[in-house]
């Protein structure tokens, strides 16, 4: 096995049963890529025991012949917001620093069910809250392009794991860009599904109404092979749409379909101000190679997604203020009863203890978003707002099949840069957060590189539900970009 090759599921599967390789030597090649990136800090646990052990029965299995599911024996890491039975699950939070699952999220399930192996639990903003994963109570994860550098976040450990050979594939989840703008940010392929696709069982909660779990991949195919993996109707959501699981891979491998059935939407409105240069610049020059290989592109309007931003720090922080109640120290989370005379100093004292500075903000705005007084004001506001958001795309996808942006207006930042600036850090997420309020499918690819070698990426967005065209027309264009990892 070439060692400097990264490796997409699809490539791993094909080499287990031509027998190039065998699933336990692919699980060493990605434990001693673990072991030697430590500094990385892409992941919270690793199950390297249980690992073995499963990979040993694959390697018999595929020795005798017989014909499993192409994720079978495949690694694939989990951010650590999935609760996987009898192990650690924190949340990137000092609150569940010791927090053991005693079920499996239907994600975790459903893959291994299929035969994928998890590697381990990546690390992620404090309850998945952040844009650079350093608000983890384990410490910043490292973007594998530059190490001074941020991965993104809050899926930052997922994504710096695929990018840094850590893991083919991982599962991240994206409340208002956690799955994408990490992608963007370390080159690989982050989509987020439809809301409800997914279930949510044993997914730790922030945002219950945006919140969705969704692949980062080195390929298209590998983001609908996961995709198709985990989505379904799921009895124990009550959010979860009451749909068969995707089969998009199959679809994608008839290859019958090209640029010209396609007609890709621009909200250039939104394009006008704060964007990088450099972003700005290589997404003009990819908008004229799309058209030239055969695409139509048209421009539309989203004249409410201008308010985005401002709408999701009103809802998610409201949500999360109600779904974060419970760590109190009795239910769940750091439990310390030393030195205090009443439950109030109770609670007190083990929520203070327990969450970081960005929870506790996000908890405070969310209290008093929904305050007496203040609920009309605020909260039922931006709930009107949110509709308006989604009747504007409503409205583009009568004439467009998806619409194109940039994923990031900035290129990955450095390590420190916006620590003490939360609103600079919000605005990370100012072209993510439109399809995580309007419930859409939404995948960032890697298309190409900075002046200084750092990814740029590509977000395409589709109507509800539409992920197997979106994947189809990101696929033609990983074709037309032709992009590679090069650290
Ligand atoms: N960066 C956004 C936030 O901090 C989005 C997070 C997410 O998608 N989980 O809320």
């Amino acid at each position: 096995m070439n060692k400097k090759e990264f490796l997409t599921i699809e490539e791993i599967a094909e080499g287990f049963r031509s027998q190039d390789f065998t699933p336990s030597s692919i699980l060493d090649y990605f434990f001693n890529n673990i072991n030697q990136n430590r500094k990385i800090n892409a992941y919270i646990s690793t199950y390297e025991d249980d690992a073995v052990l499963m990979a040993e029965k694959f390697d018999k299995l595929f020795k005798e012949g017989n014909e499993l599911d192409i994720l079978s024996g495949i690694p694939i890491s989990l951010k650590d917001i999935f609760l996987v039975k009898d192990k650690l699950c924190t949340c990137g939070s000092k609150m569940l620093s010791n927090y053991i699952s005693n079920y499996d999220s239907t994600v975790k399930k459903k893959l291994t069910e299929k035969g994928a192996i998890i590697l381990g639990k990546t690390n992620m903003d404090e309850f998945a809250m952040g844009s650079s994963t350093e608000t983890s109570f384990f410490g910043p994860t490292l973007n594998p392009w530059d190490l001074d550098r941020v991965p993104g976040g809050s899926s930052g450990g997922s994504a710096a794991s695929v990018a840094g050979k850590l893991a083919p594939a991982s599962i991240g989840t994206d409340t208002g860009g956690s799955i994408r703008q990490p992608a963007s940010f370390c080159g690989v392929v982050g989509l987020k599904p439809t809301y409800g696709r997914v279930s949510r069982y044993g997914m730790i909660a922030f945002a219950s109404s945006l919140d969705q779990a969704g692949p980062l991949t080195l390929s298209v195919n590998d983001s609908a092979i996961l995709l198709d993996a985990v989505s379904g109707f799921d009895e124990r959501d009550t959010t979860s749409l009451k749909l068969p699981p995707t089969n998009c891979y199959e679809s994608l491998k008839k290859n019958d379909f090209s640029p010209n059935d396609y007609v890709i939407g621009i909200p250039y409105n939104l394009l006008e101000e704060g964007l990088d240069p450099e972003v700005k610049n290589n997404f003009n020059i990819l908008v004229e190679k799309l058209k030239s290989s055969g695409f139509r592109i048209e421009e539309v309007s989203l004249p409410n997604s201008k308010y985005a931003v401002a709408i999701y720090y009103i809802i998610a922080p409201s949500e999360a203020s109600s779904n974060l109640s419970r760590y109190d120290g009795i239910r769940y989370g750091l439990s310390n009863d030393s030195d205090v005379d009443s439950l109030d100093d109770f609670y007190v004292m083990n929520r203070s203890e327990g969450f970081g500075e960005e929870v506790k903000r996000r908890i405070m705005l969310g209290t008093y978003a929904l305050s007496s007084g203040y609920y009309d004001a605020y909260y039922l506001k931006a709930v009107k707002v949110k509709k308006m958001i989604e009747d504007d795309f409503g409205k583009a996808f009568e004439k467009v099949d998806c619409i194109l942006s940039p994923t990031s207006p900035e290129l990955p930042f450095k390590l420190g840069e916006k620590k003490d600036n939360p609103l600079s850090m919000y605005l990370s997420d100012i072209l993510t957060i439109p399809a995580n309020l309007a419930q859409l499918p939404s995948i960032s690819i890697p298309f190409n590189v900075s002046s200084s070698n750092l990814p740029i990426g590509a977000q395409l967005t589709g109507d509800k539900l539409c992920e197997e065209s979106l994947l189809k027309i990101s696929s033609l264009i990983e074709k037309e970009v032709d992009f590679k990892i090069t650290i």
